[in-house]
């Protein structure tokens, strides 16, 4: 046996599995460091990768946020019209959704049904101007339509909203008026037959701008109901032929003092009926006034009215007049007032009844 050998033998094994062990642990070492640089490379990379494709808003929004903590001013627009600010924005988009939504709040305000709107515009020379401003000043969009809308409603001439819409509306047709003549009923008298009210669907196209109709067009109508005609049956038989009493008493009351003939060497042309200064004088049939007016021929204050058929109707010695040549009048309707001027000894009426202008006794034509 050899222990020498042997030992230097067993050396030699030892010192192979030394390095053996070690350069299995080097080894190792070295995959460990690759592992986790490539892990590292990996990380760096997404890190970089989504940096990158928020750098531009991450950095401009940090630099604003940024210079707005430091400064308290903010880039922006200033809402121009013409040369006025009249308000702040940040975002250029903005303007349109305001006028979006001016548009809107008028139609709203206007009661107008949006899928009927045609056309609208904001009429006016609104801008944006970039500017750099306090951000106390910023308003939202929903301020800045309220401050314009609030212009356009002191009636400002630089914004106006025009709008053209469609509008259906159903309206009643007024019944026509015929007068018929008639000679079934005598001059005076008359029959009314009411009519009825038509319907009528009418499109209309309207444009409204800043609160007043500009513009209506009718583009269709379709009538519904027809209307019926009111008649009114006039009488065209004389009556004063037929000795019928058709005028009313042209006072309120008040007694016959001097009747229709010779009196004291002349010729009553009328009758005299007592009243009061002031008391109402009432025309006694329709016509039309021909005169009022002094008289110097005795009848002092004087009106005239002339009836269908060449009749006329006096009142004289009145105290003032309620009406003027060329007026309608109606049967009943108050035209002077009693008085005492002209040749007159007391305040009375004087009343004269014409037919084709020669003085006729009235007293059994008035109604009593
Ligand atoms: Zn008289």
């Amino acid at each position: 046996m050899d222990i020498k050998g042997d030992r230097v033998r067993h050396d030699k094994t030892i010192r192979k599995i030394v390095l053996s062990i070690i350069i299995i642990i080097v080894t190792l070492n070295t995959n460990i460091f690759k592992v986790r640089a490539e892990v590292n490379n990996n990380l760096n990379m997404d890190l970089n990768n989504r940096l990158y494709s928020n750098s531009n808003n991450i950095s401009d929004n940090v630099l604003d946020n940024l210079m707005v903590a430091l400064t308290g001013k903010v880039n922006g627009y200033e809402v121009m019209l013409n040369e006025d600010v009249i308000g702040y924005t940040v975002s250029e988009s903005d303007l349109d959704k305001v006028k979006e939504n001016l548009i809107k709040k008028y139609i709203n305000k206007n009661s107008i049904r949006e899928d009927m709107v045609r056309s609208a515009q904001v009429k006016g020379n609104i801008n944006l101007r970039e500017e750099r401003f306090d951000i106390e000043k910023l308003q939202s969009n929903e301020e800045l339509v309220d401050k314009i809308y609030s212009l356009i409603e002191m009636d400002s001439q630089d914004i106006k909203i025009n709008i053209k819409y469609v509008k259906e509306e159903v309206n009643t047709i007024e019944p026509s008026t015929l007068i018929i003549p008639t000679d079934e009923l005598y001059i005076g008298e008359s029959k009314v037959e009411e009519g009825e009210y038509g319907v009528k669907k009418v499109l209309k196209e309207i444009t409204i701008e800043s609160g007043e109709i500009t513009n209506t067009r009718v583009l269709n109508q379709e009538i519904i109901k027809e209307q019926v005609s009111k008649k009114i049956y006039r009488g065209s038989k004389n009556p004063y032929e037929d000795g019928v009493a058709f005028l009313s008493h042209p006072t309120r009351g008040g007694y016959m003092t001097s009747g229709y003939g010779e009196r004291w060497n002349s010729f009553h042309k009328g009758i005299d009926i007592a009243g009061d200064i002031g008391d109402d004088v009432i025309v006694a049939l329709d016509g039309e006034v021909i005169y009022s007016q002094f008289n110097d021929g005795g009848y002092g204050n004087l009106i005239i009215v002339k009836h269908d058929d060449d009749m006329s109707t006096y009142y004289g010695h009145l105290s003032s007049f309620d009406v003027k040549v060329g007026d309608k009048v109606k049967k009943g309707n108050i035209i002077g007032k009693v008085g005492n001027t002209g040749f007159s000894t007391g305040p009375h009426l004087h009343f004269e009844l014409r037919i084709n202008d020669n003085p006729v006794d009235p007293t059994n034509y008035i109604v009593q």
